[in-house]
């Protein structure tokens, strides 16, 4: 591609602290009636002083820290002047050059199927294959949200609810370091999982619990993919992203919309502001900025420069294994496919679950009585059998079932026991597949043990020989022409057999006895 697409992201983060950034209401800014966590301080009352939530420092600080930055010694907070109803003080305090952390980044893995075919242009253009792109944060800071401002009700004012005025975010810049919307997705998806790693925040896009703007220009590049002008183009703001989807969406219609200004030799010339419109797919321009907004920055005069010493100390030991450490050690040590062990450590709560669930099923293979070794070695021989049961059951019947009730790990009524004996039954062959996919059902209803509802539903499987072969008996007796046909070479009607064997057991057969039987019979004919 002759343009090459520069993109950035600015990224607001709502913290779970208790309270809010400065007085003591509590944090609930979706709390359904309005304006009932409000205080002198949130709504800018004169004469009342705002007081550092300590809480939210730590939270930003550990923020900071698991993006690499480099953490501020004295950081301060600094009033940011505008005037709009959603911040009754008419400024909003938030950090201009001191803030908590510069100079830091996350490294992202870059979707392979995107990724250019050569090494080449490793600079301006598309990334090599397979390759992590580093992405470079600019800083991390502290500032106090606005009030939520309700357009068009019935009768046409505009209402507010200073429930979220006042509460705490943390804003993360980057650098113009994308080069396609995927690496933006797939950012921000990593950053989700680190803010819930963290425990400061569910990050939830939807809930706008993780709000996102993003820039981007484009800029022409020659035939080796290199930036022809050292300078960058002025950026087009697109505001409005409430979901990863609408994050790539939003940055591919641009990259169309400019890419065809480009070719008509009429690039942006100034910055402007557009916001994206779900609906009709398209990006709308709001505002063209010939010049940054003069905010007038100035210390906050109410509050003293921070001394960040001790909470740096603090928060050092505080940092949890991070997502992207957690997933590589879901790969090499209990051997999960990549995708499984994202999806796994996407939460913290369901690697946890996942976690206890390996390490109840090493007990239990620990305790077979036909194994030799110590835990670790038993379970390293059975690993990748393991793990292609527990990753498989849990991202797809498990998560499905998550899914349709509303509900996550969290509430979910099976435990990583219960879980790990239901696994346990399949990996011995005492259920069979169809028979697992209505245990486990009937699990997350009432949080019952499986080997129980196994017995008092008759689920388990058919293993008795005996039992097994008379059916397949049967069968090849009542369909003589088609055992003739593959005593003649037919061997594809095997699976033939293999279906009514299954049927007329009701899925409980074994279906690796039925095979062999079945296999044993119809040459003996
Ligand atoms: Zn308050």
């Amino acid at each position: 591609m002759p343009y090459q697409p520069v993109i950035g992201l600015e990224i607001h983060v709502q913290l779970k602290t208790k309270s809010k950034m400065f007085c003591t209401c509590p944090n609930n800014p979706d709390e359904a009636e309005p304006n009932v966590n409000i205080c002198s301080i949130c709504t800018g009352q004169p004469g009342t002083l705002p007081v550092i939530n300590k809480a939210a420092l730590e939270m930003a600080v550990l923020a900071a820290r698991a993006l690499n930055l480099k953490l501020s010694e004295e950081s301060k907070f600094d009033r940011k002047n505008y005037f709009y109803p959603d911040l009754p003080k008419g400024y909003q305090i938030s950090q201009y050059d001191m803030p908590i952390g510069l100079d830091g980044y996350l490294e992202i893995d870059v979707p392979s199927h995107l990724s250019g075919e050569s090494n080449r242009a490793a600079r301006g253009g598309v990334r090599p294959k397979g390759a992590r792109a580093k992405i470079g944060i600019t800083r991390v800071h502290l500032e106090e949200d606005a009030a939520k401002s309700i357009h068009g009700s019935k009768t046409g004012e505009t209402l507010i609810d200073y429930n979220r005025c006042g509460t705490p975010l943390v804003e993360i810049v980057t650098e113009p370091d994308f080069r396609t919307p995927q690496e933006a997705k797939i950012f921000l998806q990593e950053l989700r999982a680190i803010m819930r790693c963290l425990k400061i925040s569910d990050a939830d896009m939807e809930k706008a619990q993780m709000r996102c703007d993003a820039n981007i220009s484009l800029r022409k590049t020659d035939e080796n993919g290199e930036f022809v002008d050292a300078a960058l183009s002025p950026k087009t703001e697109i505001k409005n992203l409430n979901s990863f989807k609408a994050v790539e969406r939003a940055l591919e219609y641009e990259i169309k919309r400019q890419t065809k200004l480009w070719e008509q030799g009429k690039p942006p010339r100034v910055q402007s502001t557009r916001g994206w419109n779900e609906q009709s797919a398209v990006t709308e321009e709001q505002r063209v900025k010939e010049e940054a907004h003069d905010y007038r920055y100035f210390p906050e005069p109410d509050l003293p420069p921070m001394d960040m010493g001790e909470i740096i100390a603090k928060t050092q030991s505080e940092l949890p294994e991070l997502p992207i450490a957690k997933r590589k050690r879901f790969i090499d040590e209990y051997g999960f496919k990549n995708e499984e062990a994202k999806f796994l450590t996407s939460d913290p709560s369901l690697a946890e679950f996942t976690e206890n669930v390996i390490s109840e099923l090493k007990e239990w293979l620990a305790s077979l009585p036909e194994v030799e070794g110590d835990a670790e070695e038993i379970y390293e021989k059975q690993k990748a059998k393991l793990a292609k049961l527990v990753g498989g059951w849990i991202c797809s019947k498990l998560q499905g079932i998550m899914t349709d009730k509303k509900i996550d790990i969290k509430n979910l009524k099976i435990t990583p026991e219960n879980f790990a004996e239901f696994i346990s039954l399949i990996y011995t062959n005492k259920i069979g597949s169809a028979a697992a996919q209505k245990i486990l059902a009937k699990m997350a209803e009432a949080g019952q043990d499986p080997t129980q509802i196994m017995e008092d539903n008759e689920l388990g499987q058919m293993s008795d020989v005996k039992e097994i072969e008379t059916v397949v008996q049967d069968i090849i007796r009542q369909n003589p022409d088609q055992a003739a046909a593959y005593g003649a070479g037919k061997t594809a009607l095997l699976q033939f057999f293999v279906g009514l064997a299954m049927k007329a057991t009701e899925g409980k057969a074994d279906p690796n006895i039925v095979k062999v039987l079945l296999e044993k019979y119809l040459k003996e004919k």
